[in-house]
């Protein structure tokens, strides 16, 4: 059976509400690269690079963490390998992942963060059983990688603050640019490891489903894919058709041009119509056929 890598963040897309299974069944298949893709815009890039310097920056300075992380009871930074795996080779998958910071406990245990650029909603973010389960998954290749057991985890929020400034803009001006204030907020997750097995199982029967499952309902975007799938469906027999159309027209060509050549022959001919003959005939056998297409 082949081995899928499967990312913690893989398995939380299948507990999220708009979770589509015929969309995640194309996913798999194209082994999540889609087309189309546009990546993560360059300042979330730089944002969530922030986040974590700034964290560590503090460690480094006044040996302990900023005032709302130290909330969390982290006592210091773990390093952990840049890229954790776990095989799982009943079910063909390997999990991996990659925290974005661990810190140890007072009682020696680990609690584990993860940095969002967005805004907090609670438990009314659509994104949060995704978190969630992105958490518990570094939590198992944490264990599983010998780092130490993850006792407690949080999601840290690093909320833009514009909105206070609708009325005020030129309070964010500064004499080189703008300066955009951050709020940071935070919110427990319970780690729960038993939740991951069911997860990936599920994960590897849509793997394994030799047909897409059916969609969303009422999802207007597969009303479009489809039309676009008609467009390529259209493309594609006018293409065959073409060639079909090329192939045969070939063939007549060929067999009048034979027929005269058999009658040249009968008449003792032996001109350049036979050499021409000979060389179309080869190349037309290598030729598809209409009805091999
Ligand atoms: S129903 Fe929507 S989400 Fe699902 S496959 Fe179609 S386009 Fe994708």
């Amino acid at each position: 059976m082949e081995s899928i890598r499967v990312s913690p963040r893989h398995l939380g897309q299948m507990r999220t509400g708009s979770f589509c299974p015929r969309c995640f069944w194309y996913l798999i298949a194209m082994k999540f690269r889609a087309p189309f893709d546009m990546g993560m815009p360059g300042i979330m890039y730089h944002l969530d690079n922030f986040e974590k310097r700034i964290v560590e920056a503090h460690f480094k300075s006044h040996d302990s963490a900023p005032k709302w992380l130290k909330k969390l009871g982290c006592t210091a930074p773990v390093s952990f390998p840049f890229k954790m795996t776990q095989e799982f080779p009943k079910l063909g998958l390997t999990l991996v992942g990659m925290p974005d910071a661990v810190f140890t406990k007072e009682d020696g245990s680990l609690l584990l963060v993860d940095y969002k650029s967005a805004k907090y909603k609670g438990e009314d973010d659509p994104f949060l059983p995704c978190y969630e389960t992105q958490l518990w998954g570094y939590a198992q290749l944490l264990k599983a990688n010998g780092i130490g057991n993850v006792t407690s985890a949080a999601l840290v929020y690093f909320e833009n603050q514009l909105a206070e400034y609708k009325e005020r803009p030129l309070d964010l001006l500064t004499n080189k640019g703008l300066q955009v204030p951050f709020e940071v907020k935070l919110h427990d997750i319970e780690i729960d490891l038993d939740a991951l097995l069911p997860l990936m199982k599920r994960f590897r029967a849509y793997a394994d489903a030799a047909t897409p499952p059916e969609g969303r309902e009422g999802c207007k975007n597969c009303v479009r894919l489809s039309g676009l799938l008609d467009v390529e469906q259209v493309r594609r027999n006018s293409e065959k058709t073409l060639r079909n159309v090329d192939s045969s027209i070939s063939r007549t060509i060929v067999q009048s041009m034979y027929q005269n050549r058999h009658r040249s022959t009968a008449s003792g001919a032996d001109g350049w119509e036979d050499y021409l003959v000979d060389g179309i005939a080869s190349d037309a056998d290598s030729m598809p056929a209409a009805w091999d297409i």
